[in-house]
């Protein structure tokens, strides 16, 4: 398999066509790359953008063998995808990162067990494969508790709140009996993340540590940089390089943390990939996380991640199109240090993510509320 780097010209297949496959497909096109994208839909985020977009089934070996027959280097923007997929592809094509960081990544048991080894904090938790299994659980964590089901999980989907009042067998009957990890609830002072780059000759970047502010289990606000001590920032580090030094990674992966009142670092979640926290870095970083990624998974030397000015980010919901009212944007856009990214979805659900603002500001707190404020114009209100 070619470790040379892969030059401008050459083409990238991406699995999955959603937004982040969307804006690593416009990093790769403005550094002269092809792009294809494969996923079971048409008209894609990615698609849209990319120079074919191929349509198939994750579990068609035939059809992923055949997409990766036709590019130089395979990434992924869409976590949830086999073993066997990535090991097809990989007979063919670079894959990166490889199939190994997701299998861990994708599945709660595997990536708290892979981070507990590594001496990694993680909320207390218990392995649940029965309704007997989440009584022992609940007695043995207490209430509050959240039981999240081990795979496919994003968003807050497939986790339930387990409090004193809870019918524990309708909780694991939401759960379709599946395979479940049962956590302790993390009183949390706030959730922090970071996002790092690993090259193929182990180079590393990182973007330093962001504020996530959710809304019902979805990113709302993230405010980059995040007001902590020098210390948290560095353990921040610290923790994403070992992950990826362990995991081998190449490409981006970012790590979610709950940051305790003591001031401790929990991790929550690993993502191989460029992730929603890290959407600011198109505005306000020298190299973006999607050129990072490109960069990365090319085996090209990586860009620097300085940030030019304080920013926040603010997801744009489908809960913000009323029936027959579109946002007002020119209202929106009348701000004119707020960035406007909207995705080319055509069916705006509640919940699904549309879009995102990003204001840049004289301090991370005045671009929180800037776009905040730019958010509300958009609702004409
Ligand atoms: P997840 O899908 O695991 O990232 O969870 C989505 C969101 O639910 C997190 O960002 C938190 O806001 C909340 N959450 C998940 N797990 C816990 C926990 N153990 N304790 C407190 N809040 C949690």
């Amino acid at each position: 398999m070619t470790s040379h780097p892969i030059l401008p010209g050459a083409t990238i297949g991406v699995l999955g066509s959603g937004q982040l496959g969307r804006m690593f497909a416009l990093a790769a096109r403005r550094l002269g790359y092809r792009v294809h994208t494969f996923s079971p839909e048409y008209d894609t985020p990615t698609g849209q953008i990319a120079d074919e977009e191929v349509r198939g089934s994750y579990d068609d070996l035939d059809a992923v063998r055949a997409f990766a027959r036709q590019v130089d280097v395979v990434t992924f923007e869409f976590e949830n995808i086999s073993v066997a997929s990535t090991e097809a592809a990989a007979a063919l094509a670079p894959v990166r990162p490889s199939g190994s960081v997701l299998h861990t990544t994708q599945h709660r048991k595997r990536e708290k067990q892979f981070l507990a080894a590594l001496g990694i904090p993680v909320a207390e938790f218990v392995l649940v494969n029965s309704l007997a299994d989440l009584r022992d659980g609940v007695i043995r964590l207490g209430t509050p508790c959240v039981l999240k089901t081990a795979g496919f999980g994003y968003d807050g989907k497939g986790q339930a709140k387990i409090t004193p009042d809870t019918d524990l067998a309708a909780a694991w009957q939401a759960a379709n009996g599946s395979e479940s990890v049962l956590e302790a609830f993390v009183d949390f002072e706030c959730e922090v993340s970071i996002i790092a780059v690993r090259g193929l000759q182990g180079e590393w970047a990182d973007f330093g540590l962001v504020r996530n502010d959710h809304a019902r289990h979805i990113l709302d606000v993230t405010t980059a940089p995040a007001a902590v001590s020098e210390g948290t920032r560095r353990e921040a580090v610290e923790i994403a390089r070992m992950v990826m030094e362990a995991l081998d990674v190449t490409g981006v992966l970012c790590v979610e943390f709950f940051l305790t009142r003591s001031g401790l670092l929990i991790v929550n979640e690993l993502a191989p990939r460029p992730h929603n926290s890290g959407h600011y870095t198109v505005d306000a970083c020298l190299t973006s996380q999607f050129e990072q990624q490109l960069r990365a998974v090319c085996g090209l030397p990586l860009g620097s991640t300085e940030q030019f000015r304080p920013a926040a980010m603010a997801n744009l919901l489908g809960d913000l199109w009323q029936p027959q009212r579109p946002p007002a944007w020119t209202q929106g856009l009348a701000l004119p240090d707020v960035k406007l990214h909207l995705y080319g979805k055509a069916e705006p659900r509640p919940g699904r993510k549309m879009g995102h603002l990003t204001a840049l500001a004289a301090s991370p707190a005045d671009a929180a509320a800037r776009v905040r404020a730019a958010r509300g114009l958009l609702t004409g209100l």
